[in-house]
């Protein structure tokens, strides 16, 4: 393609929100085994914001974002063999540069959107979808029977993990920061029992709701103010799932104290279980079916202008939104 119109929000530093840029950007071309999206929508990912402070290294400049959903405009040679062509419409993931217009995107990390499925669905489902999928089914087979607590339940992966969660039979206790968000994971998230942690002890909530048992897993993605409390209510040989760091990185930890009871500790990311044969493909069909079925709702919190990312990533810090949220590139 040649240069034309392309914009997206690049970074030159790290930093606070300031830092990002709405810039000009050359027109990606595809190479053989990519296809070029014009992005209908990118999803926002705390992941971003720890691209922009600098928490994840990445190399300066950057354009942020990491999935987004469009139409695909160019094809290169083998992604063409593989069956894309122009004008299919595609989802990706785990991929550099989504806040832009136009993104290259090598086909492994794409899928055509099925009937039923919007490029807003797609955009909003991938990573977070992808996470709460691999979360509850793989870092930790959540059964029939099992008790669970989901932290941040009203957030974008929360929402989407705490169904399935719920979806695979377990009970489900979800903390919130406010009522509002109290009564979406409830709507939404279908979550049993709602913890309001930002004033009540998750602790003593725990050990009321579970009559002093304590939790089978713990899918924590709050991180360093979160940590000691989740391991404090897992059951002896009760698994903790520590997939992110909201509040902060999770300091290192005591293995001989916080492990006590037998405990199990995994530290996951998507890349690694989408990388395996078939493992992307089985994991979204499965995402979309539910979505399609009606067992998977998808909740778009806040849309924002590409050019306003600055403003989502404000509101996501400071813990101000719900579900997902997308960011709309302009002409
Ligand atoms: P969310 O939409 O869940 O937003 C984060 C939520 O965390 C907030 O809404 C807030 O909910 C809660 N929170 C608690 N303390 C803080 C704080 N100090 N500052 C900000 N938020 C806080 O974001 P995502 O769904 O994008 O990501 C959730 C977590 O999952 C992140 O830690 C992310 O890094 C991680 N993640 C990890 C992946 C992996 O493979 N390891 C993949 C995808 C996401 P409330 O107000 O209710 O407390």
């Amino acid at each position: 393609m040649s240069s034309s119109n392309n914009h997206g929000i690049v970074i030159n530093e790290h930093g606070d929100a300031s830092v990002l840029s709405y810039t000009e950007l050359p027109m990606p071309e595809a190479a053989a085994d990519q296809i070029v999206v014009r992005n209908a929508a990118a999803g926002l990912n705390f992941i971003d914001t720890y691209h922009r402070s600098g928490l994840y290294k990445v190399p300066l400049p950057y354009t942020l974002g990491r999935e987004g959903a469009g139409e695909v405009v160019a094809v290169g040679v083998d992604a063409a063999a593989a069956g894309w062509a122009v004008g299919d419409k595609a989802a990706y993931v785990l991929t550099p540069g989504a806040y832009a217009q136009y993104t290259a995107v090598a086909t492994s990390r794409a899928a055509k959107l099925p009937a039923g499925v919007t490029e807003e669905q797609g955009a909003a489902v991938m990573l977070q979808g992808l996470t709460a999928h691999y979360l509850a089914h793989s870092s930790y087979k959540v059964k029939a029977g099992e008790t669970v607590l989901v932290h941040a339940a009203a957030g974008g992966t929360g929402l989407l993990l705490a169904q399935m969660c719920k979806n695979a039979g377990a009970t489900v206790i979800g903390t919130v920061s406010t009522d509002a968000k109290a009564e979406l994971a409830t709507s939404v998230g279908k979550v049993d029992h709602v913890i309001k942690y930002s004033e009540d002890s998750v602790v003593d909530a725990i050990d009321r709701i579970t009559a002093g048992v304590g939790v089978d897993v713990v899918f924590d993605g709050v991180g360093a103010a979160t940590f000691d409390a989740s391991m404090t209510v897992l059951k002896p040989r009760g698994t903790m799932v520590s997939f992110g760091n909201a509040s902060g990185a999770v300091p290192p930890v005591n293995i001989l104290a916080s492990l006590k009871g037998s405990k199990y500790l995994t530290r996951p990311s998507l890349g690694d279980f989408i990388s395996g044969p078939g493992e992307f493909d089985s994991r979204l069909a499965d995402l979309f079916a539910w979505i399609a079925a009606g067992d998977l709702t998808v909740t778009v919190g806040a849309t924002f202008p590409l050019e306003s990312a600055a403003d989502a990533h404000r509101a996501l810090e400071s813990r101000g939104t719900t579900g997902k949220i997308l960011l709309v590139p302009g002409g």
